[in-house]
């Protein structure tokens, strides 16, 4: 509700919505149904949709970014638009066909590498965007880094087997970290937002 619909190109809104919106809606679905008697092959769709909706934050959430950093650079724009969907597709492709929990973070490696550099971008002045969005996004791929860490690190249960299955273990850590990293994909991009309605590329 907090998205300017009427100042901004349609895509940015949905694809920002939809991102905020899909690795929350698919997570609680795949816990939702973990009471399931249907064995592995039931229980690996249900983790496919919860790793889908990852992937579409982490491929959804970063469009904006990119059109953002590069506004004034229209073809590099468009060729990076390209790349990083590219490398979604096959983050998608490792996430869901994962073996196991490192793995399936490592699916995540080279969009963070690629979110990064546009990050170096901004920060070198090469970039577009408002300046305080930056400390957001990197807010935001720090909280989702350390919450993907702690989730395959074990913590803390690991130290006391059987004193955290109901509260405080890692997996409820990593998603309290989740949900703050896509709060602070939504400021940065609000931030964005705001400041790309005042902003001209120069020449223009
Ligand atoms: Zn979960």
């Amino acid at each position: 509700m907090s998205i300017p619909w009427a100042e901004v190109e349609w895509w940015i809104g949905v694809v920002h919505y939809l991102a905020c919106l899909s690795p929350t809606v698919c997570s609680v679905f795949y816990h939702l149904f973990m009471n399931h008697e249907g064995g592995a092959p039931i229980y690996d769709t249900l983790l496919c949709f919860d790793m889908f909706g990852v992937c579409l934050v982490n491929t959804l959430g970063a469009l904006p970014i990119i059109h953002i950093t590069l506004l004034c650079y229209p073809s590099s724009r468009r060729v990076a638009m390209l790349a990083y969907l590219l490398l979604s597709g096959y983050g998608v492709h490792c996430a869901v066909s994962a073996q196991s929990n490192v793995h399936r973070l490592q699916s995540f490696a080279w969009q963070a590498i690629f979110r990064f550099v546009l990050f170096m971008l901004r920060l070198t002045g090469a970039g577009r965007g408002s300046p305080a969005s930056l400390r957001l996004y990197l807010t935001m791929d720090t909280l989702a880094l350390l919450g993907g860490l702690v989730n395959i690190s074990r913590l803390p249960e690991r130290f006391s087997p059987g004193g955290f299955d109901y509260w405080f273990n890692s997996h409820q850590i990593m998603h309290i970290m989740v949900v703050l990293s896509i709060v602070y994909l939504h400021w940065g991009t609000l931030e964005d937002l705001t400041w790309l309605k005042g902003y001209h590329c120069p020449g223009e």
